[in-house]
């Protein structure tokens, strides 16, 4: 048998990665140079499998590591490398990866991608194949690495570049349409991950890859991500109404495709983005009867705290807009963010219980101090039994989902895991 033909790649996959996943097996199963390549992404990685894939060749095991997923992934990897030693090589990407890379060779990654992987991570897995130094490659560390690049200094991903999923594998997901944000709030590390210039994938290019996602898997409705679905064509800080709607005009005419979903979930709007102008022509293209607003809060001065740069008065304006435009707002809420008083998490949950007479539905969040966000070193959000009581009576009404419960675990956890990286900060 030719040996390139017994080299493997797992993509362990799991729920909360799997856009991430989608789009470098994109970019892995399109590169010329891995053709050979057998690609498998499974959601249940077995040690059967990784032994069977051993004995046929080199055997490459990739993870995206999300913080708040790092002690599943790390146990994953630990019993791995336990049993299967130096016979694999593991390689991991992802928010954590950029963050925190050294916490990965803890647990025994080989490799770290930094930063946007769709051009690194080919990169690294031709370079393991043909026997090149892996170090070599721009955004790529090891554990003799001396120096510890931050994501925005590996160059940005040029999204035309790439397909936005694995049609060869029938990997199939929602079009990023867009990367990058200007906006700096907080708590998030999208800006830390991505970087402040916002970039765009062509129409041209949006349009190539729904077609072929229909003829080859049979899509028949099309949803797009975004950090902010309003922002498109233009360079984040306001909408550019006729290059969106080139995007929606030229999107519904691809034929085979029944319904699209704009600016609804997994994308979402910030509320100074939403006019009444824009919701309607949204109306006239889209299938979704919802659409996803970033609130956040009910105070202006937290808002101001996480510089988000927004007023209250402009969230209940785009709810409104919303309601009038014939969409069903969901509206997202962190309760707990850094500076909140009891007084402004009580009035946070109560305007739930205000927007929820109006007619929306909410999306209730804990805070989390993610690593890579400005809060990164900020307590974890936490709720009263009175705030958790009040949650509790909107989701069993059905007016609110979200996971705080388990985010206010995950919470404590990522700032217990925080103050240990701190520490150990230095070489590993
Ligand atoms: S929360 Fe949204 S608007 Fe704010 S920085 Fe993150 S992606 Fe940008």
């Amino acid at each position: 048998m030719h040996q390139l033909c017994s080299n493997s790649l797992f993509f362990s996959t799991h729920s909360s990665s799997r856009y991430s996943v989608a789009a470098l097996l994109g970019a892995i199963e399109t590169d010329p140079r891995l053709l050979d390549l057998e690609i498998r992404a499974p959601t249940n990685l077995t040690n059967d499998d990784i032994r069977k894939s051993v004995e046929k060749g080199q055997t490459i095991i990739a993870h995206s590591v999300m913080s708040t997923q790092t002690e599943r992934i790390f146990e994953e990897v630990r019993r791995i490398r336990e049993k299967f030693g130096k016979q694999v090589t593991i390689v991991g990407g992802g928010p954590h990866a950029s963050a925190r890379p050294k916490d990965l060779f803890l647990s025994g990654f080989d490799y770290a991608v930094i930063g946007e992987g769709e051009n690194t991570f080919p990169e690294l897995v031709d370079a393991l194949l043909s026997g090149k130094d892996p170090l070599k490659i721009q955004g790529v560390v090891g554990r003799s690495s001396e120096i510890w690049p931050r994501p925005q200094e590996i160059p940005i991903v040029d999204l035309d570049k790439y397909p936005p999923f694995a049609i060869g594998m029938n990997i199939v997901g929602p079009i990023e349409i867009t990367r990058g944000c200007p906006f700096k709030c907080k708590f998030c590390c999208t800006p830390f991950l991505t970087g402040c210039k916002v970039r765009h994938r062509s129409v041209a290019s949006v349009i190539k890859w729904l077609t072929a996602a229909v003829e080859k898997s049979g899509f028949t409705r099309a949803w797009f991500l975004s950090p902010n679905a309003l922002s498109y064509g233009g360079k984040g800080m306001r909408a550019e109404p006729e290059k969106l709607e080139s995007l929606l005009r030229e999107s519904t005419k691809v034929e085979g495709l029944d319904e699209m979903f704009f600016g609804s979930f997994p994308s979402e709007v910030r509320p100074e983005f939403v006019t009444q102008p824009i919701l309607e022509m949204l109306r006239s293209y889209v299938a979704n009867t919802s659409v996803q607003i970033g609130l956040q809060s009910s105070s202006d001065r937290v808002l101001s705290l996480a510089n988000r740069h927004h007023t209250v008065e402009q969230g209940m304006r785009a709810v409104r807009i919303a309601l009038d435009s014939d969409f069903t707002p969901h509206v997202d809420m962190i309760f707990g963010l850094p500076g909140e008083t009891k007084k402004e998490l009580r009035d946070s949950i109560e305007l739930c219980y205000t927007l929820v007479e109006m007619g929306a539905k909410t999306h209730g969040h804990v805070f989390m101090p993610l690593p890579g966000s400005v809060y990164e070193e900020m307590p974890p959000g936490e709720l009263d039994s009175e705030s958790r009581r009040r949650l509790g009576e909107l989701s069993r009404r059905k007016e609110m989902t979200g996971s705080w419960s388990a985010q206010e675990r995950l919470a404590e956890f990522l700032w217990t895991q925080n103050k240990k990286s701190k520490k150990k900060d230095g070489p590993c």
